[in-house]
């Protein structure tokens, strides 16, 4: 795997972490790490044009890498400090757990499907990217080897909230999930007070791809 970062693709991630600026974005570290993530590494090298534009891209399995805009969004929501212990459900690419480790979290993704899981886990490991655990299965059931979490970000759409996220959320941790139906969702974040409660959040509308699993779409 030849991964090669040159000033070209310097170039056309500084335009596209100004697009997403511009687009309301306002946390310096998250616009920071969208600027040191190379894109265009988690797509196929024939797609490069594609890979520095804010738009979702296919990678397979009829699965996409999210748009930059919202891969933002949810990172800013998400208030990741370093050392935080974060949960990405859905790995996909894995350009999302990338933008996650590099803001110093110690990140756990999961995938359910096989093809994504070893294509992301192949890259992440080519890029010594050691603070990423990545994992096959259902994270619509959450990852409970390794909780609770202070982050948990949920890149598919679910249904309802999965209550096994909330479960393996610590004390002061946010969960930032798309909650609805396969025509949008709207981006909640349920932050876990130390008593326990939950406080909700509700924010914009998006359209993500369904959450599979026993929580998501498909029991
Ligand atoms: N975060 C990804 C990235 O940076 O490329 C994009 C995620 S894509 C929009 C949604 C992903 O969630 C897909 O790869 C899909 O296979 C995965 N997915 C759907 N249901 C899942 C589940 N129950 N557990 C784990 N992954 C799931």
């Amino acid at each position: 795997m030849q991964l090669v970062d040159d000033f070209k693709h310097k170039g056309l991630r500084r335009a596209l972490v100004q697009t997403v600026q511009a687009k309301g974005i306002t946390d310096a570290r998250v616009l920071e790490a969208l600027g040191a993530v190379p894109r265009h590494f988690f797509l196929d090298s024939a797609f490069l044009q594609h890979a520095y534009q804010d738009k979702a891209f296919g990678i397979g399995e009829g699965q996409t890498i999210s748009q930059p805009f919202t891969v933002a969004f949810q990172t800013e929501l998400l208030q990741v400090q370093p050392g935080d212990r974060v949960l990405e459900v859905g790995t996909g690419s894995g350009y999302q757990a990338a933008v996650l480790a590099q803001l110093g979290a110690k990140v756990y993704t999961i995938e359910y499907h096989r093809k994504l899981f070893e294509q992301a886990r192949k890259l992440l490991r080519a890029m010594r990217l050691t603070q990423i655990t990545t994992v096959l299965g259902d994270g619509s059931l959450g990852l409970v080897g390794f909780a609770p979490y202070q982050g948990i970000l949920v890149t598919a759409a679910a249904p309802a909230v999965p209550p096994s996220l909330l479960q393996q959320l610590a004390p002061g941790g946010r969960l930032v999930v798309p909650v609805g139906d396969k025509n949008g969702q709207q981006m909640l974040r349920l932050t876990k007070q130390p008593d326990g409660s939950l406080a909700e959040e509700r924010f914009a509308q998006f359209a993500f791809v369904p959450l599979l699993g026993k929580a998501g779409w498909q029991a």
